[in-house]
């Protein structure tokens, strides 16, 4: 059976989510009988701010979503998983209705979405606004927690790319915290059931997403949501969607925060029906420590690894490759050298090839560049072109430097320059970094 939103979830296949993306779900459950929509408020730019229920059960769970406006990918999950209760499609959840009352808040920043920024129109935090309280967006959802009293509570977010899953090389797809509500960060009932439900989260990831699973750090940030929630006595859970290789839209992260949504009601039911002990609670609450740690910033978009460079002091070195944010288009060099534990979402061995920084090309007449003929430049070592903007007919999918300051040195690399370089086998230029995607040329 399908539900009043299954044939909308496509359209939520995006990298970045905003208030319009999600009118037609909200307004499509508005007619559904099995949920209610009400109108919590509007953020400081006027946008509505929906609160979807669903069930009327005893287990009060709620979730929010998007608080930084930039962080989008938990705002498809939660569709998904009400998509899943609705149409009773997970046989061990058909009586979710009667057993949960499920709220949830899907964009609480809306402005903040709507500029693809984490902050919203006031230029604040929200999620630094825990204690100041002089955001629309803060106030509404520490109401709804004051008001609703939830005993779990999914505080929804997207991580950095460069996150990684300690220090195996792989990227944080998912990562969980139970925060802490103290300094000492007690661990209380409530926090104790966050790390269990996390530690059968991660578990049930294991099989879809191994070694990708993490744990946040833990230290008590008093200013944010999360923490405060915490102390107010819910099991509160903060997922951080985070990226996968060749995954830039980020769907793997999205359908992970669905399938761990669906695990800890599953299990929450169990609990509740008390099939669940204290030493289980406390096998798995052990087990939330051996999950490995979120390394933040040690992940790279592209690492290539033992470049040669020539001259009287010959070298090799490692050469780290990032972008300026998450949805810039623009790619720089981070880091040069040893990167010990760092990898990269995508790696090449240089093996015996010599960096060259290229050649600037003056052009004298129009000039298309196609991505063939754009190879052949780089082939010729030409890095770059020179000459009256306009003779430049660049038809290629590369963004082609023209009139910059050499983005390299002539010998060595500079940090925090846009990553464009060749890579030469002799006299051959083989493979290519242009604005940080790798171009191999053989
Ligand atoms: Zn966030």
């Amino acid at each position: 059976m399908s539900s009043s939103i299954s044939h909308l979830l496509e359209t939520l296949n995006l990298s970045h989510i905003t208030h319009s993306d999600i009118q037609p779900l909200i307004h499509a459950l508005k007619g559904d009988a099995k949920v209610s929509v009400c109108h919590q408020g509007n953020s400081f730019e006027g946008r509505s701010i929906e609160r979807i229920t669903f069930g009327n059960g005893p287990i009060k769970i709620l979730a929010w979503t998007q608080m930084h406006g930039n962080e989008a990918t938990a705002t498809a999950s939660v569709f998904d998983l009400l998509d899943t209760l609705l149409s009773s499609s997970d046989e061990s959840l058909v009586d979710a209705a009667s057993l949960f009352t499920l709220d949830i808040v899907p964009m609480l920043n809306p402005d903040g979405a709507e500029r693809c920024i984490r902050h919203n129109a006031q230029a604040i935090d929200i999620n630094r606004d825990a204690m100041a309280k002089q955001t629309l967006e803060g106030n509404l959802l520490m109401d709804l927690v004051d008001t609703l009293k939830p005993h779990i509570a999914f505080n929804l977010h997207d991580q950095s790319p460069y996150y990684q899953c300690g220090t195996n090389g792989n990227p944080s797809t998912i990562a969980f915290l139970a925060p802490a509500f103290d300094v000492d960060k007690t661990i209380d009932k409530p926090r104790r059931l966050a790390m269990a439900l996390i530690s059968h989260m991660t578990d049930v990831l294991k099989p879809h997403i191994n070694q990708s699973v993490a744990r946040y750090d833990d230290t008590f940030s008093p200013r944010s949501f999360g923490d405060r929630i915490a102390g107010k006595g819910a099991a509160t859970i903060l997922i951080e969607s985070g990226a996968a290789r060749n995954d830039p839209d980020r769907q793997i992260a999205r359908r992970m925060n669905h399938i761990a949504m669906l695990a800890a009601m599953r299990m929450l039911k169990r609990e509740h029906q008390g099939d669940i002990d204290d030493a289980q609670l406390d096998a798995l609450q052990d087990a939330y420590w051996t999950i490995p740690e979120n390394t933040s910033e040690t992940l790279s978009s592209l690492l290539i690894r033992n470049l040669h460079f020539v001259g009287p002091h010959s070298y090799q070195a490692s050469i780290s490759i990032k972008q300026t944010a998450r949805y810039s288009n623009q790619f720089f060099i981070d880091a040069v050298g040893d990167v010990g534990v760092q990898a990269g979402l995508e790696e090449f061995d240089a093996g015996d090839l010599t960096y060259d920084a290229g050649s600037v090309h003056t052009l004298s007449t129009t000039t298309i560049i196609t991505e063939e003929s754009y190879h052949d430049w780089l082939r010729q070592g030409v890095i770059q072109f020179q000459g009256p903007i306009e003779y430049l007919d660049n038809q290629s999918p590369y963004q082609v430097l023209m009139n910059q300051p050499l983005s390299a040195g002539p010998r060595a690399l500079v940090l925090q320059q846009p990553a464009y370089f060749l890579m030469r086998r002799g006299d051959s230029v083989v493979a290519a970094v242009i604005n940080g995607k790798l171009i191999k040329l053989t």
